[in-house]
């Protein structure tokens, strides 16, 4: 029975969990070259198909996850 419905941040829908990867949580931080206490941090779900979409092309061929199951 699934007790939490996660939705992707980035196209808005439920997220399923038969793609072997999803749901994946993506983690913010701000001032990330400040002091810890200057900080905040938040996390966000979303389809790793959707985060590897928004990644620039290099990154996204670096980004191979899939290949490590
Ligand atoms: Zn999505």
């Amino acid at each position: 029975m699934v007790l939490v419905n996660f939705e992707c941040c980035i196209c808005g829908k439920s997220i399923d969990r038969d793609s072997g990867l999803d749901p994946c949580a993506i983690s913010i931080y701000t001032n990330i070259d400040k002091d810890e206490s200057e900080q905040l941090e938040q996390i966000f779900f979303s389809h790793y198909r959707c985060f590897q979409g928004t990644l620039e092309s290099d990154l996204c061929a670096m980004m191979n996850l899939e290949d490590s199951n």
